[in-house]
């Protein structure tokens, strides 16, 4: 006798990133598709890997993480943001924002719960609340117009979409793929529906030091009737280079907490020690991060003005993350899937096509002839891409 099993994800394949990047090394294509760096993280932090190793730290840290790293989160968020977490009860070392994620939506919500996604969004949020037995409520971001030029959350939209079942809203500031920036207006809005609706917030604040021109980072834990309703999420993968090491944390109330790490214990147990070591004696160093701004929105601004000087490809403005949006539609009819492939295969440059961040990336209405590329490269592989992209 042989049984089925039945998937819990029917409608899910292998991750647009994966599949870009794959197709951009068969083409031996430059990939400005997924989204990393092409450059190494400071010596220093990997000195401080080797020599915690050396001195021993080669076994299980606690459960929520390296002590030391704990303490270094809690005083930054602190410093930053101004909201005081406990490092022994209300911050958990994480194996990187992804697990932050699944951990805390896994912990959160279940089934007869209804949960609020931004669309575009973030590969993981959909699946990782289906996972949870709940039930996602897709809410679309109003798109740029001739006077704002980047996507925007309708929070109109988004109290339309709430119901006594809401349990959770997922946002994601700066935005992976718009790249929109939250503003204090925003914030004002979301503190009216959680002081209305008493739902709680998953914070993805992965690229919270990467904003651009006049934007400023608006941490949940900014303001406390948001924090206290809100797990917040970050990456020392986006802020020290180094995506592969797949370290990050998320933050929370005692009891939201709690909650979370009794899935962290059984997921991941815990984290790579040395790793965080090392990230103890960065993560409250300021000099560590207070220029990545200016460092990626050189890039970002480099990359744009190449794209629009030498190429068809009409660069959005981006006011944080590390991509930036393009336009391809007076060039080419051909659907963002097809037209991303099309420019691995005959161009050799990578990039991700839009309609992959929507519920339904083949339907018309997820495709606006927009690509995301990321300009987390070194000057000479954006140079190169834009080289091979004037052929266009
Ligand atoms: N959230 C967003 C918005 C991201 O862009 C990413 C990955 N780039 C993640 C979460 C996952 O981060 P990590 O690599 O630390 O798991
Ligand atoms: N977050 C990265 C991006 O948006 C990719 C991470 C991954 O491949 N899972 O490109």
């Amino acid at each position: 006798m042989t049984t089925t099993i039945q998937s819990k994800l029917p409608n899910v394949g292998t991750t647009i990133f994966s599949i870009m990047s794959q197709l951009s090394i068969q083409n031996e294509a430059i990939n400005l598709g997924q989204g990393y760096p092409d450059f190494d993280p400071d010596r220093k932090l990997i000195e401080l890997v080797n020599q915690a190793m050396l001195d021993g730290y080669n076994q299980y840290p606690q459960l929520a993480g390296y002590k030391d790293l704990l303490t270094g989160i809690s005083e930054k968020i602190q410093k930053l943001y101004g909201h005081v977490y406990s490092p022994e009860t209300e911050i958990t070392v994480t194996s990187g924002a992804t697990e932050a994620l699944m951990s805390s939506i896994l912990a959160l919500c279940g089934s007869g719960d209804e949960v609020i996604i931004i669309e575009p969004f973030y590969d993981l949020y959909l699946p990782a609340v289906q996972l949870a037995g709940a039930t996602p409520v897709v809410v679309s971001m109003d798109p740029p117009t001739t006077t704002d030029n980047n996507y925007r959350i309708n929070w109109d939209k988004v109290r339309d979409a709430i119901s006594s079942r809401t349990r959770l809203i997922i946002l994601n500031t700066p935005h992976n793929p718009t790249t929109m920036v939250l503003k204090d207006a925003d914030l004002n809005e979301l503190e009216s529906i959680v002081n209305k609706y008493g739902i709680h917030i998953i914070s993805d604040e992965v690229y919270e030091h990467i904003v651009f021109g006049d934007n400023k980072h608006l941490s949940m834990c900014s303001r406390p009737a948001l924090a206290n309703k809100s797990v917040v999420i970050s990456s020392f993968g986006k802020t020290y280079h180094v995506t592969g090491w797949k370290i990050g944390y998320c933050a929370a109330p005692q009891h939201l907490m709690t909650e979370i790490r009794k899935v962290h214990q059984f997921a991941v147990f815990t984290v790579s020690t040395p790793m965080q070591v090392a990230l103890s004696h960065f993560v409250n160093n300021p000099s560590t991060y207070e220029n990545l701004s200016s460092f990626y929105e050189e890039k970002k601004n480099y990359l744009a003005d190449q794209l629009q000087q030498h190429t068809p490809l009409k660069p959005y403005s981006s006011e944080g993350s590390f991509f930036l949006l393009a336009s391809y539609s007076d060039y080419s009819d051909l659907n963002e899937y097809d037209f991303c492939h099309w420019l691995t295969t005959k161009h050799r440059v990578t990039t991700i096509p839009l309609s992959a961040f929507y519920c339904s990336p083949t339907a018309k209405t997820s495709n606006h002839g927009l690509i995301r590329l990321c300009f987390a490269k070194d000057i000479k592989t954006l140079d190169e891409a834009v080289n091979r992209l004037k052929s266009l």
